[in-house]
């Protein structure tokens, strides 16, 4: 059997072009996938003041993420510097009405009032 060259090439493009098409949106679907889980993640942490919570110390609803960045910052429950504590800290959120942790902008989680970090910045 003879194959005509001009009909064996454009067969061939369409194929190559239907496989690519094929794996473009398979991709697609899988970054779709992916993006919507890690949304799915990040709605499940909690705001920074809005845990449910016993004790501030309480990181259990918490990600690594959030823990591994309070400890960047040098996060301690209790400060070093006694004037310098997070309810007198410009980046401080006061607890909510019936919550007993404030949180911090800068990272997600409960934080005591008298707790202090590095980034400690006066209330103006
Ligand atoms: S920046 Fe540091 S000192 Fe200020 S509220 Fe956050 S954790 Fe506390």
């Amino acid at each position: 059997m003879k194959v005509n060259r001009r009909k064996f090439c454009e067969q061939a493009v369409t194929k190559v072009s239907v496989i690519a098409l094929g794996s473009m949106g398979l991709l697609a679907c899988a970054d779709k996938k992916e993006s919507s889980s890690s949304s799915e993640e990040s709605t499940a942490v909690a705001p920074a003041n809005d845990l449910d919570v016993d004790s501030c110390d309480d990181l259990s609803k918490v990600s690594a993420e959030e823990i591994k960045k309070r400890e960047s910052l040098g996060y301690e429950e209790t400060t070093p510097i006694p004037d310098k504590q997070c309810s007198s800290c410009n980046l401080y959120i006061p607890p909510k009405e019936g919550k007993s942790c404030g949180g911090c902008i800068l990272f997600k989680g409960p934080v005591y009032e008298d707790a202090y970090c590095t980034y400690w910045a006066p209330q103006v």
